[in-house]
């Protein structure tokens, strides 16, 4: 073949391997066809996708990220930012084929598909198909419930490696992994996010961890620890559980182990653990985070993938939509000027939230009557209350100059209501309630003000390689 037609040949190809890329394998993708797969999106659809990498892996893989979204060079004011992530365990890799299967979907189906052309309209949606590329390689398909590749290259268990509300920082060092999706989640300000996992079928949320005072058999049978957003997260699970095909039946993965009422649980309440994600999202980041478990087997064979994609495409997409609840707005001063860095606070729920450089806040809740307190430097604070009804309620904020002395956001003892102590054998008994829970809640707080206080610093990044040290006790469930 002369060069000519042999450069003719391998354009073609090239050309060839552009148009195919509409159409994604059912297939485990290794790290080069998943970077591939995400360039040929983002070549396709330059106007609606953004690829970006937070980081690298241990071994220098990178954390690749697509936005997709109307406009991605674009940031209109209050259009809030969501995110997946999935593959954390580099050996439940179900999610990360349906990462790539859902940029394909949304993609190929904006401008016809009315729900989609609405959520990328009003929506900023991150996807992060794998946290743990590495560990994914050394990860063998057909293996439903063993440990390689679950950790990242140091072997560390990146579910167990964030700071933790109630234990403090991780013991391993900081993962570059971990540091990257801190940093990631620092700088922007997610208000929702889904986090897919494999090893069981049920969607689970905060808190994962419970306190340290807690009766010591509350750890070894788990016992639900709740948060004061309990109502809005059991809301999340279900919305992801009654959308897929079956996982809100409560399907069991083993035999002897207990079915999950309408396939959510409480964390903890399944098996409590330190340093998990979702309770970091949701107490420093500001963020709703549950964790989607979605396969019995960690690492089904690959022709299982379609029918993955079709048990959990309805809940894909409708949990997306579920950051349209509840309240957002702007805060701003009497000149018109937006304030950043302003606290915000749902009265009772003592997790609050800190406004963006334009001011915005987003917080999801269910409809009814709230309280919304709101505190900034120079300001007067102000109590509003706020009736948030079924979809998103627009409360802008003006806050006065200040007349009297600033005090410091405070940090008083969470008035949350309701702290029947009662043994969990009882709560085993209450069924899908979760009423009558262990009051996790009083028993804070190692971090106050780091809790309530998001800090949203300029950053700069700095991913060091941390050295081994693999963790020992890992709990085999997702
Ligand atoms: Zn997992």
């Amino acid at each position: 073949m002369s060069s000519a037609i042999a450069t003719l040949f391998l354009s073609s190809l090239v050309l060839f391997s552009v148009v195919s890329a509409l159409e994604v394998d059912f297939t485990y993708h290794r790290f080069p066809q998943m970077t591939n797969v995400l360039r040929q999106l983002n070549r396709e659809y330059p106007e609606m996708t953004k690829l970006y990498s937070v980081g690298k892996s241990v071994q220098g893989r990178d954390l690749w990220v697509m936005l997709v979204t109307r406009d991605p060079d674009d940031e209109p004011l209050l259009k809030p930012n969501i995110k997946y992530i999935a593959n954390m365990h580099g050996n439940e890799p179900v999610g990360r084929e349906l990462m790539l299967h859902l940029l394909q979907h949304l993609l190929s189906n904006y401008g016809s598909d009315s729900y989609v052309t609405w959520l990328l309209d009003n929506t900023r949606i991150h996807i992060m198909p794998s946290m743990n590329p590495d560990g994914f390689e050394v990860a063998q398909e057909g293996e439903c419930s063993g440990v390689q590749g679950r950790g990242n290259a140091n072997n560390v268990d990146l579910n167990r490696n964030f700071p933790d509300y109630f234990a403090g920082p991780s013991k391993a060092p900081t993962q570059p992994e971990t540091r990257a999706v801190m940093d990631w989640i620092k700088k922007t300000q997610f208000v929702l996010s889904g986090n897919f996992h494999g090893g069981a079928l049920v969607a689970s949320y905060p808190f994962d961890n419970i306190p340290a005072n807690s009766p010591r058999n509350f750890r070894i049978v788990g016992s639900p620890s709740q948060t004061p957003d309990d109502d809005v997260f059991r809301h999340l699970a279900e919305v992801y559980s009654f959308n897929h095909k079956n996982m809100y039946v409560g399907v069991t993965c083993r035999d002897g182990s207990p079915p999950f009422p309408n396939g959510t649980t409480n964390g903890a309440a399944w098996y409590s653990l330190i340093g998990g994600m979702q309770d970091y999202n949701y107490v420093w980041a500001s963020c709703m985070e549950i964790t989607l478990e979605i396969s019995c087997c960690k690492y089904p064979r690959h022709h299982l993938l379609p029918q993955f994609w079709t048990d959990n495409k309805n809940a894909i997409l409708q949990y997306l939509g579920e950051v349209h609840r509840g309240v957002w707005g702007q805060v701003k001063d009497s000149n018109n000027n937006p304030i950043s860095n302003a606290t915000v606070k749902v009265m009772g729920r003592d997790f609050g939230f800190k406004t963006t450089d334009r001011g915005e806040y987003w917080r999801v809740l269910r409809p009814g009557t709230y309280t919304l307190q709101v505190e900034a430097r120079g300001y007067d604070s102000l109590e509003i209350p706020v009736k948030v009804t079924k979809g998103v309620t627009i409360q802008n904020i003006t806050l006065n100059p200040q007349t009297g002395t600033y005090h410091e956001p405070h940090n008083e003892q969470p008035a949350y209501q309701g702290y029947p102590s009662i043994s969990p054998s009882q709560q085993e008994n209450s069924g899908t309630s979760l009423r009558g829970l262990w009051p996790t809640y009083r028993n804070l707080l190692k971090q106050p003000k780091e809790a309530v206080i998001f800090p949203r610093l300029s950053y700069g990044v700095n991913y060091r390689q941390q050295p081994s040290h693999p963790l020992l006790n890992y709990n085999i469930h997702g």
